[in-house]
């Protein structure tokens, strides 16, 4: 039976298993059924299987039929995002958390490599199938990392993809070098007096216009402090102070959060210490102190580039495919950087067909991805562990 022939017998249940994990979506560290219905198929299908890597982690090992010394790690993310589903699918989730960002799919396609390679595992050396829990935010990279997930399971190299919506099934996308940002979270909290709006303003260190320099302040900082020719984004996502039901009293706490992103180390190090310089000072000129905390979830993910070459290379196989090898950087995040700064590799957007962007509540994985995704990971382990 050909390989396609054989995908296609096991697409159904492929098809069911990403929309029984859609219908069930856990928030990052909480994925007790999804890696447990993840480990339960991996043993059905004759893997070698490790649960509790990192916390819901799960790591299956398998080794080919024909020696060989090499081997590759392929990693799929398994949580989804705190939303709620607005899709109105059969399969929609209910319970205030949403597969969003469609790992989900991910999920299904790894699983559905690991499924067609232990049917026929002709290749020589050993792939790890590596699911990882809380990609969003949630540090599930580097709590396997901690957990000595390559100690445990030696890799040469570690390969990842994300869907992409809005680009045709069949089209990829990657470079080597720096292919999407740092990203990190802060969070500034103003304190000074609060009081009365109307009579004793003046005996306050008024937050509100504390917090109004600070907000124009941090312009400044992509503008002026980061080279020209570097790139960085702040945005402020998160204002908080006062009281709706009491608009003439000044609140004593006003707290200010957002996002930051970068490309390098260098630049990484230089928001961290403008934003907090900047807290500080617009607080200093009210007499009011700030307190500052940031954070990054995602270290820059940097593709390298003998890796890069063979995940074009497994795309380029697949029939009708197009890739693109030098895409513009994004300054969207993730978190199998981590991963990257460990091992080489590198990671690739997908196609996902056209639907709903990332992290909406309108969006659905495509499962006609699946097949396109499941034949991608075949042709790399092919590339890397040699097709007979
Ligand atoms: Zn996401
Ligand atoms: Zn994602």
């Amino acid at each position: 039976m050909t390989e396609d022939a054989r995908l296609a017998r096991h697409l159904p249940e492929l098809i069911a298993i990403r929309r029984d994990i859609h219908a069930h979506p856990e928030l990052g560290m909480e994925e007790a059924r999804t890696s447990a219905l993840v480990a339960a198929k991996l043993r059905e299908w004759g893997l070698e299987t490790h649960e509790g890597i990192g916390g819901p982690g799960v790591v299956a090992t398998l080794r080919g039929k024909r020696p060989g010394q090499g081997a590759i790690g392929l990693r799929a993310d398994m949580d989804a995002l705190a939303m709620t589903e607005q899709t109105g699918l059969p399969h929609a989730a209910g319970n205030g958390a949403m597969h969003a960002c469609g790992h989900d799919g991910h999920t299904a396609m790894l699983l559905g490599a690991a499924r067609m390679l232990a049917e026929q595992p002709d290749f020589a050396g050993t792939v790890h199938f590596i699911f990882q829990p809380a990609e969003e935010g949630r540090g599930g990279a580097q709590a396997m990392l901690k957990d000595g997930l390559f100690e445990r399971f030696p890799c040469d190299a570690v390969y990842g993809l994300h869907n992409m919506p809005g680009i045709p099934l069949g089209q990829f996308a990657l470079k080597p070098g720096p292919m999407m940002a740092g990203a990190g979270r802060w969070v500034v909290t103003f304190k000074g007096r609060g009081g009365h709006g109307g009579n004793s303003p003046h005996l306050t260190e008024d937050l509100a216009v504390v917090q109004a320099g600070f907000v124009q302040a941090l312009q400044g900082i992509v503008s002026r402090n980061v080279p020209a020719l570097d790139s960085a984004v702040i945005s402020v996502g998160y204002l908080a102070g006062g009281t709706r039901q009491a608009l003439n009293v000044m609140p004593s706490e006003v707290t200010v959060g957002g996002t930051m992103r970068a490309f390098t180390p260098e630049i990484q190090a230089l928001l961290e210490t403008r934003i907090k310089a900047v807290a500080e000072h617009c607080a200093a000129m009210q007499g009011a102190t700030a307190e500052v905390t940031l954070w990054w979830n995602a270290a820059p993910l940097h593709n390298h580039p003998r890796e890069t070459e063979v995940m074009a290379g497994a795309a380029r196989a697949l029939p009708g495919a197009s890739v693109d090898t030098s895409m513009r950087p994004v300054t969207g995040g993730e978190d199998f950087a981590f991963m990257l700064q460990a091992k080489p590799g590198a990671f690739i957007f997908m196609g996902n067909g056209e639907g709903q962007d990332l992290h909406t509540p309108l969006y659905d994985f495509n499962d006609a991805a699946l097949p396109v995704g499941v034949t991608f990971w075949l042709n790399l382990v092919k590339q890397e562990l040699g097709a007979a």
